[in-house]
């Protein structure tokens, strides 16, 4: 019998197919995690490992999570409950857990889990490699999980997710401990990277073809504080401006105590920082933003809006809230409604208040229940979207600029653009588009989340 009587296409597609490995990275949480991702990715594909979205596919699952509320942590103990199931059926399969619920449960992870093979915390994100050779070579669980981050984590090779956009950390840590934020325990103080090396890695985006880059931070504002030789948030701004292969420049996120006049000078004389400030709030009361430690008052925060709006008319505005914070009386919860209201918000984020054990106000008296916090929820969330849908009827008739960024996630026969202030803008495609360039649409219908218009000739 010949050889090819033997096999057919199908059985040496097969074994070919069975040789090559295969990962898959399921991602929660922030920007900074969706990055983080990127660079896991990347390290992943340097030793022979493809991508795949089939989770059944892989060989290797990475499960790079978040524990900013216990909602998050509750899905992804589910996600890793149902891994279980898999590995069942693919002995071989690797998991792995990275992120702030890895360094924040490191060894309780193993006790929970003891499918999970390796566990790698935020300050390891480089030593992927170095851990999946340790797991191959002893088949036992592997903890990397450092206490302190080195000042800068090195380089490792990273995979972007998206064509257009691309996401560059400028600092990583956050040294203001929030009372209810996890955030500073998981990610270290802060560490800011080199003016030159952002520079440098924004002009090679450019260069690869993206567009639009996002300079990251848990609070930018307060980049270049902990190296003095290096310039302050509004210096790199104005040098990022300056990158010429570059079209549109965002960043997140600001803490409105740290922005300062340089800042928004930068910005309004800049030819691509975007219009577009999001400058979490939390609170609209000043008992509870005194007791959130968030360093500002109310009346701070409207005459920074008031500078913001004077120097950048047309700039748009969002923010984040958290209702039900301790000790947040039905009386306080007023004072931020009526502050939403006044200070009209293009859009706001709004997260229940979510107890992080280690965290000042985890043990706060005063507690809030969870039906009470509900219902204001619901009350703030009702109230911010009749001002998100009135602000967006006002742009109803009027021409804006757009970055094409692709087809609309429901129909292929639109395309979804971006505003400089963020607005996200729907209309139907003509065919004479072009991925990643700017294009004008005329607004015609205004929603509370979209605006929907027609390309103009
Ligand atoms: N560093 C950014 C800042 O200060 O705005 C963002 C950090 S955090 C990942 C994003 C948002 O999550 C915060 O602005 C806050 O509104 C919310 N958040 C953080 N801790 C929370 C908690 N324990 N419960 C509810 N929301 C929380
Ligand atoms: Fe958390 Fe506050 Fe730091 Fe933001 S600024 S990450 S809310 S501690």
């Amino acid at each position: 019998m010949s050889h090819s009587d033997q096999y057919t296409i199908e059985d040496l597609y097969q074994s070919q197919h069975l040789d090559r490995k295969y990962f898959t990275i399921v991602t929660y949480g922030c920007q900074m995690n969706q990055h983080d991702s990127e660079r896991l990715a990347g390290q992943l594909k340097s030793i022979g490992y493809e991508y795949t979205e089939v989770l059944s596919e892989a060989n290797f699952v990475l499960v790079n999570t978040c524990c900013v509320r216990e909602s998050a942590e509750k899905k992804i103990y589910g996600k890793i409950g149902e891994l279980k199931t898999l590995k069942a059926s693919k002995p071989n399969l690797i998991i792995g857990i990275t992120g702030c619920m890895a360094q924040k449960d490191r060894e309780k992870l193993f006790q929970k889990a003891p499918h999970i093979d390796l566990v790698l915390g935020t300050h390891n994100v480089h030593q992927l490699v170095e851990t999946v050779k340790e797991f191959e070579e002893t088949k036992k669980h592997v903890l990397a999980v450092w206490d302190q981050a080195e000042r800068l984590a090195p380089d490792v090779p990273t995979i972007r997710k998206g064509a257009i956009s691309a996401w560059v950390p400028i600092m990583y840590g956050c040294n203001n401990f929030c009372t209810y934020c996890i955030v500073p325990y998981v990610r270290g103080r802060e560490r800011s990277r080199p003016v030159a090396d952002i520079v440098k890695e924004v002009y090679e985006l450019g260069q690869e073809g993206f567009k639009e880059i996002t300079l990251l931070g848990q609070n930018v504002n307060s980049y270049g504080k902990d190296a003095e030789q290096n310039g302050d948030f509004a210096d790199l701004l104005h040098a990022v401006d300056q990158v010429e292969t570059i079209e549109r420049i965002r960043y997140m996120t600001s803490h409105p105590r740290d922005i300062n006049d340089k800042v928004i000078d930068v910005i309004k004389n800049s030819k691509k920082i975007c219009e577009y400030f999001h400058l979490p709030v939390q609170s609209g009361s000043n008992t509870i933003l005194k007791a959130m430690n968030r360093g500002y008052t109310t009346e701070y925060y409207k005459e920074l809006i008031k500078k913001i709006r004077k120097a950048i008319p047309h700039a748009s505005l969002t923010t984040d809230i958290i209702v039900g914070f301790p000790g947040e009386t039905e009386e306080l919860f007023q004072e931020t409604l009526d502050f939403v209201k006044e200070i009209g918000f293009d859009s706001a984020y709004t997260f229940l208040y979510s107890k992080r054990s280690g965290t000042p106000a985890a043990t706060m008296p005063n507690q809030v229940p969870a039906e009470v916090k509900q219902n204001r929820l619901q009350q703030l969330m009702d109230a911010q979207n009749d001002i998100s849908l009135e602000i967006n009827k006002r742009l109803v008739g009027k021409t804006v600029t757009v970055m094409v960024e692709g087809p609309s996630k429901n129909d292929e026969s639109r395309l979804m653009g971006r505003t400089a202030t963020n607005k996200i803008i729907l209309w139907d495609k003509r065919g004479t588009e072009k991925i990643g360039e700017l294009a004008k649409v005329t607004i015609t219908t205004a929603q509370t989340w979209i605006l929907k218009g027609q390309l103009v000739d």
